[in-house]
């Protein structure tokens, strides 16, 4: 199940929460003002690959399962 982050129109609350596929979020509130729709910011999860992704895919061939290029 895929992580998403949203922030809070209102107060600019960042939080995440596993999502279903297929589930924007709209139905989620801000846990900090409950102030409803909050807007959808990329996925952390491909931010998290990128950053501290040692391992997690291969820098040449940018496979995931690298078994081809070393
Ligand atoms: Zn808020």
């Amino acid at each position: 199940m895929p992580i998403y982050e949203f922030r809070c129109k209102a107060c600019h609350h960042r939080f995440e929460r596993l999502c279903p596929v297929g589930e924007s979020g709209e139905n989620l509130s801000c846990p900090a003002c409950n102030t409803p729709n909050p807007e959808r910011l990329l996925s952390s999860f491909a931010t998290r690959g990128v950053e501290g992704g040692k391992g997690a895919s291969c820098t040449t061939c940018k496979a995931s399962n690298c078994s081809s290029c070393h």
